[in-house]
């Protein structure tokens, strides 16, 4: 399989160049050459594969030559052995309620799905192929813990992460700080989530310093974090369908970064039966009013809410939708873009919104309708939700046949759980115990000088 840019600016790559390109180098986003058919046979095939053993078959077409199949086949054991439970991403059902749980890796939420592979496929890859990275990053909370985890004691690899010092959850702050590994460096900055994604976006635009230094990335435009997210679409539709083709399921997804719901997007592409993908948003609902208008347009600020990991403005995977809208026409990608980019929005042909409003539904809710929903659902069945799956269980009322994805335990997020119901959701062992563990963190100056004389220093002057 090669893989292409939506701004069609690269000559095809094969996979493993893409998993370490991350952006493509015209500042595109990667993307398959071509999506493979799952045809009926297939599906039903598929639907009494364990979870690895799906991952397995899915990613095969994806990875292509470039992994032998039993090597693949190792390192899904490998990232899913770090799961606590037997099925990974177990699909619950209570009432008319269906939850798809996607937070039972280490840090108790779904970006563990994608980057515990991620992380093993860095290291496979760099070992066969020689050489070193070290990941950047800056984390207003789910995504640092996330990445610390898939990366640490990795050889080859040194991670370095960015969170605002005192502006991210106390449990978040030490699910990272608390990693002790030797090639783990957290990084608290004396600013906001903006400085440290500003100082991260300079240090990688300084070409000479990205390549001396060998700079890599695991944000949510890494290709692999689609594709490893795909398998609990098919998983799910296997354990509820038994296998029957003819039987279509909507999905609920909780959205930030548009990287979740783009996963299912491709799986329905490529055969899946999806009824409705339903987009689920807080009160930055650029995206909902998307799906509603046709038109993508930024609004003036972030605003905080219960459910921070969606607290997004521009949502980055969105590119690759538009280049799959337009089927595959890159010359229109940019064209929009350059819009975006001129005026702070983009409008979509009304023949394309159209497709929009096929391809999606959208809903938002805010923080009230949130807290209001943790407590119904509490009522109910007496299952805790945490607040970003709150929002999609909301977003999917009225949806008939209607997966939501939890996408975080409540735990992580006892703040709004208490404001709830007025009681707490009881821990996981990965999050129990935290406060009381030793940290290591170093406390920086929200300068680019600061953050690069302190990667010099801990990798030496490189180059
Ligand atoms: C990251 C995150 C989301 C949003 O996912 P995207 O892929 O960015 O749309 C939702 N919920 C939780 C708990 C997250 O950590």
């Amino acid at each position: 399989m090669h893989y292409l840019s939506t701004r069609g600016g690269i000559a095809p790559i094969g996979f493993a160049e893409a998993v370490t390109m991350g952006l493509a180098t015209d500042g595109g986003l990667l993307v398959p050459a071509e999506l493979p058919r799952v045809d009926a046979s297939t599906l039903t095939r598929w639907s009494s594969l364990d979870f690895r053993e799906l991952a397995l078959e899915l990613f095969t077409p994806f990875v292509g030559a470039a992994i032998p199949r039993h090597d693949l086949s190792a390192l899904i054991e490998r990232s899913y052995a770090s799961f606590t439970h037997p099925e990974v991403t177990p699909v619950v059902a209570r009432g008319d309620l269906r939850l798809l749980q996607l937070f039972h890796g280490p840090t108790a939420a779904f970006k563990d799905i994608a980057l515990q592979f991620l992380g093993n496929l860095f290291e496979y890859l760099l070992a066969r192929e020689g050489g070193r990275v070290n990941i950047l990053g800056a984390t207003s909370g789910d995504t640092g813990s996330a990445a610390i985890q898939g990366l640490r004691g990795k050889e080859r690899i040194q991670v370095f992460i960015l969170h605002p010092k005192g502006r991210i959850s106390a449990i978040q702050e030490r699910q990272m700080t608390t990693v002790l590994d030797a090639n783990v460096h957290n990084i608290a900055l004396r600013g906001t989530f903006d400085d440290a994604q500003r100082i991260v976006k300079s240090l990688f635009e300084d070409l000479p310093f990205k390549s001396a230094y060998h700079l890599g990335a695991v944000n949510s435009i890494n290709w692999v974090r689609i594709l490893a997210q795909m398998v609990y679409y098919f998983f799910a539709w296997g354990r509820i369908s038994g296998g029957d083709p003819e039987r279509r399921l909507s999905f609920s997804v909780p959205t930030g970064n548009f990287g979740d719901v783009f996963a299912g997007y491709l799986a329905r592409r490529m055969g899946l039966p999806v009824e409705r993908l339903v987009i689920a948003t807080n009160r930055n609902d650029i995206l909902t009013r998307f799906v509603h208008t046709g038109v993508y347009a930024v609004g003036e600020e972030v605003h905080r809410t219960l459910s921070p990991a969606m607290d997004i403005q521009i949502a980055s995977n969105f590119e690759r939708y538009l280049y799959y809208l337009h089927e595959g026409e890159t010359g229109r990608v940019r064209a929009l873009l350059e819009a975006m980019r001129k005026t702070g929005r983009l409008q979509v042909e009304p023949a394309h919104h159209a497709q929009v409003q096929l391809d999606f539904s959208a809903a938002a809710a805010s923080d009230a309708e949130t807290l209001e929903q943790i407590a119904a659902t509490f009522a109910a069945s007496g299952d805790i939700l945490c607040p970003h799956t709150a929002v999609g269980v909301h977003a999917a009322r009225g949806v008939p046949d209607c997966v939501c994805l939890a996408t975080a335990h409540p735990a992580k997020f006892n703040e709004a759980v208490r404001e709830a119901i007025g009681r707490e959701a009881a821990p996981p062992p990965s999050l129990r115990g935290l406060l009381d563990k030793e940290v290591r963190c170093v406390e920086l100056d929200a300068t680019v000088d600061a953050v690069r004389g302190h990667l010099e220093s801990r990798l030496g002057a490189a180059a």
